[in-house]
């Protein structure tokens, strides 16, 4: 029987690539919804090409205009339309490959129907990971890893009992070689030039300061309940190894392979099933690129240093930093701010805000929208001052 996917953020990075995936294994599954922001000429291709039944876009106008042009369409829009497909009856299977903030109430509407999550938007465990763990629990829902970090690790993981720890690989990214004075002066287009890996923007901009590889420290936290003490994270600039468990007897286990999404984009799809789709192409070891190893510099990269405390304090910590850490982000690809400035101000809002321990999703949201405010007053001081 054909898995029934729905596909929040179809025309991002993830998105297109998940639809690959499913091109080279179309007997297995129907594209039954898609959701995407403002791209509508490449909504279009993939409504003619997928036929879903629904589709939700960002704005009411977008959606007015498909609704003229597929009148059979059903056709949503806003938060409200992302939360419409997340709860599609037929639905088995929801991609939630949307960027930032906009993963968590989509997540948690699929999860209270009881669909299975393909989460590819780790920020929904940096905002919420306790609430989203513990629903996924109580309604009984698998939320499989997108993360090719991640990914590696649910891969390698066979036996929670025995796991001692978790060895999370980085790249590095695009400034691995550069000194701190060049990191700080770095520009957009030099950020947006990661060595390995073509991601959307948000995530790249991350990879440069390595706040992405706190987020996925967090996010393995909350994925595989393991102590932040027991994280390891490991440059390696091959990004051949994706990730490895290391269990109570010494032995290490690694996933390897390629640099690509395709891999564990396509095991969240099939899962617990493999099946050959576009990766066919076998690993030569005898012809293998030299695998490096090395210490993160966290002088250099303070970002991730930040992530991990935040983690440790729990709460709305994580929140907070997410928050602040977006923002930035998004000031800093607008052209307002430096790239340095993301985390001198991402630190300063952390350091001044006062985290909730046990937070309801409510509480969740309202201090994200707070801190998010705060994180834009800031900038705009900082901008207006210069
Ligand atoms: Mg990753």
């Amino acid at each position: 029987m054909k898995k029934n996917i729905v596909i929040l953020g179809s025309t991002g990075s993830i998105g297109t690539q998940t639809l690959e995936v499913i091109d080279a294994l179309d007997n297995n599954f129907n594209v039954t919804a898609l959701a995407a922001g403002s791209n509508i000429s490449l909504l279009s291709e993939q409504i003619e090409k997928y036929k879903p039944k629904s589709v939700s876009v960002k704005t009411n106008e977008d959606a007015q205009k498909l609704k003229f042009k597929y009148p059979d369409l059903n056709v949503y829009w806003g938060e409200e339309g992302l939360s419409e497909l997340a709860q599609i009856e037929d639905a088995n299977l929801i991609m939630v490959a949307l960027s930032g903030k906009h993963g968590l109430k989509p997540t948690l509407k699929a999860i209270e129907n009881k669909k299975d999550i393909a989460l590819a938007n780790k920020e929904t465990l940096v905002m919420a990971g306790d609430m989203v763990v513990h629903k996924a629990k109580e309604y009984g829902v698998k939320i499989l890893p997108v993360d090719s970090e991640h990914s590696a690790i649910f891969q390698c993981l066979n036996n929670q009992k025995a796991l001692k720890y978790l060895i999370l690989t980085s790249s590095g990214g695009p400034f691995r070689n550069k000194s701190y004075e060049e990191i700080k002066k770095a520009d957009i287009k030099s950020v947006l030039n990661h060595p390995n890996w073509s991601m959307g923007k948000k995530i790249t901009v991350d990879s440069a300061t390595l706040m992405n590889k706190g987020l996925e420290v967090i996010e393995a936290h909350h994925l595989f309940n393991i102590d932040y003490d027991n994280i390891k994270v490991v440059i390696h600039p091959q990004s051949y190894i994706h990730s490895a468990v290391e269990y109570c007897d010494g032995s290490i286990i690694a996933q390897i392979g390629k640099p690509s999404m395709h891999i564990p984009i396509q095991y969240a799809l099939t899962y617990p099933d493999r099946l050959e789709g576009i990766e066919t192409e076998s690993f030569d070891f005898t012809k293998a690129v030299k695998f490096e190893f090395y210490e993160p510099d966290y002088d250099k990269f303070p970002s991730l240093k930040l992530a991990i405390e935040a983690g440790k304090c729990g709460g709305t910590a994580t929140t907070c930093l997410n928050a602040a850490n977006e923002e930035s982000v998004l000031s800093f690809l607008a052209g307002k701010i430096k790239f340095s400035d993301i985390y001198d101000i991402t630190k300063k809002v952390y350091d001044s805000y006062k985290p909730i321990l046990n937070p309801s999703i409510e509480q969740i949201l309202s201090e994200d929208d707070k801190i998010r405010k705060q994180t834009i007053e800031l900038i705009n001081s900082i901008v207006g001052v210069k």
